[in-house]
């Protein structure tokens, strides 16, 4: 926050904060032995890679391994190939996946798989180390305006970090990755649509430091634009927050300083961003290893420990649990959580109020979970357009002519019905049958609904997305 005087915590606090990350650090930062093999390999990968493919294609080293910026574990190499422009995508696609595929030591621990994301790639597994390595094709650029697939921006992020960043930053980075993943809000994939390991280096190239993104954080008022660029902050309603908030629509705007059309926390979903200030806060108050990481929780027992949770809040858990077809995470999470949210609002019209609705997808299963408490009115309000619409105010009159009774709302008109359903139970099997409801990959014959008791495979994926959203 380079345009204002910064906000202060108490010095004897920033001393306790600074002592306490220096251990964390210690556990969270990859050791040299650790560093020094990722590097061996991506040397070994770009040696490899260099003798495949043809001179104009450049081999370059991307990603938090190339840039330190790694956590302890996750060293997993990032390698483009960067093909000048001119030659056809998908040409450009085929040729560098089949140049990827010739440096693979079959038979020597070694195995790929072909992976699409916005855009294909080559997985590289080293099984006797346990290292991966995606080797990417893209094209060469040197200004996102020549961009032309959404990982050419890599190679520039690559730069933008490394002239920026000072060894010290970087081990913050690490910190604030480390710090986001323990309460679950790394990564910018669609289930955590949290902050991707690109928004930490530019926030802590913003604030300046773990700590000073921690503050900033804690006293975050969206809507806010930052320019990692120029470390400035537009606040609302200021005339540039105002633009920025029309052209990219998000409660946090952070601009890519190698591209000023793209808005790095676009995935951030507005949860994620309350998680990071609230966490902040804690951590501000209360520095302790404890609060860093947060709470753990063991899945054992899953079913046993719903049912205790069930009792106590008094209310049932349905449960939809299903094979997940082999496509990618993502697709899955997105698809789960819009079926989702048609049946939370169907339930909700048909009288039964999810208490909350969970989703979860892990080892080619998942499941859609509904809590509803176990008593319900026996009526169902059902509201209406205002009197003084008066032909709609007829048309709903009529079609809710069987009504309990009638009441207003201001002057809406508002029935009491009698409810068209028994529980939650028939309304989510008959929304079921409606297959304009049932996203592509979700299909009802592969779908079974629980009510209360599920098999423990089901009930670890649902206890896992219980605690991940009740705690903090
Ligand atoms: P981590 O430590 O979690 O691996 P990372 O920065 O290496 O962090 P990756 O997901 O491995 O993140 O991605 C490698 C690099 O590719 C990123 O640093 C970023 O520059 C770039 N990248 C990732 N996703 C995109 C994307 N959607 N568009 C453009 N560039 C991306
Ligand atoms: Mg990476």
């Amino acid at each position: 926050m380079a345009s204002e005087k910064k906000p202060l915590i108490p010095a004897h606090k920033r001393a306790e904060l600074e002592a306490l990350l220096g251990r964390i650090l210690k556990d969270v930062k990859p050791t040299e032995a650790e560093m020094g093999l990722a590097t061996r390999y991506a040397n070994e990968v770009m040696l490899r890679l260099k003798k495949v493919v043809p001179g104009n294609v450049e081999i370059l080293s991307v990603g938090s391994v190339a840039r330190g910026t790694q956590l302890r574990g996750s060293s997993d190499i990032d390698i483009f190939l960067l093909f000048p422009k001119g030659t056809a995508e998908d040409k450009m696609e085929k040729k560098g996946l089949a140049l990827a595929k010739k440096i693979v030591k079959k038979g020597k621990r070694e195995s790929y798989q072909i992976k699409y994301a916005e855009h294909p790639y080559l997985m590289l597994t080293f099984e006797d180390v346990g290292l991966k390595a995606d080797i990417v094709p893209a094209f060469k650029i040197k200004d996102a305006s020549e961009r032309i697939t959404a990982v050419d921006r890599t190679q520039l992020h690559n730069v933008f970090v490394n002239d920026n960043l000072s060894r010290g930053q970087k081990d913050d980075v690490i910190l604030l990755k480390a710090f986001l993943k323990a309460h679950g809000i790394y990564g910018a994939g669609a289930k955590i649509e949290g902050f991707s390991g690109y928004l930490c280096e530019l926030l802590i190239h913003h604030y300046g430091s773990f700590i000073d993104a921690l503050i900033g954080m804690s006293m975050l008022k969206p809507p806010v634009t930052i320019l990692p660029s120029s470390r400035k902050e537009y606040r609302y309603p200021s005339k540039e927050s105002i633009e920025f908030m029309k052209k990219f629509d998000k409660k946090l705007v952070v601009i890519d300083p190698t591209d000023s059309n793209r808005n790095v926390a676009a995935v951030v979903s507005d949860e994620s961003l309350a998680r990071f200030a609230i966490t902040s806060r804690i951590l501000l108050k209360n520095p302790s290893s404890g609060v860093f990481y947060g709470p753990s929780y063991s899945d054992v027992y899953s079913e046993r420990k719903l049912s205790r949770i069930r009792k106590e809040l008094d209310l049932n858990i349905y449960v939809l649990h299903f094979r997940t077809p082999d496509i990618a995470e993502d697709i899955i999470w997105q698809q789960i959580r819009r079926l989702g949210s048609s049946l939370s609002g169907i339930l909700r019209k048909s009288g039964f109020h999810p208490v909350l609705v969970l989703e979860n997808v892990g080892n080619g299963e998942a499941i859609l979970s509904f809590f509803i408490s176990r008593s319900y009115a026996s009526y169902l309000v059902v509201e209406g357009p205002s009197v003084f619409m008066e032909e709609s105010a007829e048309r709903f009159m009529q079609a809710h002519s069987k009504s309990l009774g009638m009441l207003f709302n201001s002057d809406r008109i508002t029935f009491l019905e009698e409810p068209r359903f028994n529980g939650p139970r028939e309304v989510i099997q008959a929304s079921l049958l409606d297959k304009h409801l049932l996203p592509s990959y979700i299909k009802k014959e592969h779908m079974k609904l629980h009510i209360n008791t599920m098999p423990e495979s089901a009930a670890k994926l649902l206890y896992d997305a219980f605690m991940r959203k009740t705690s903090l």
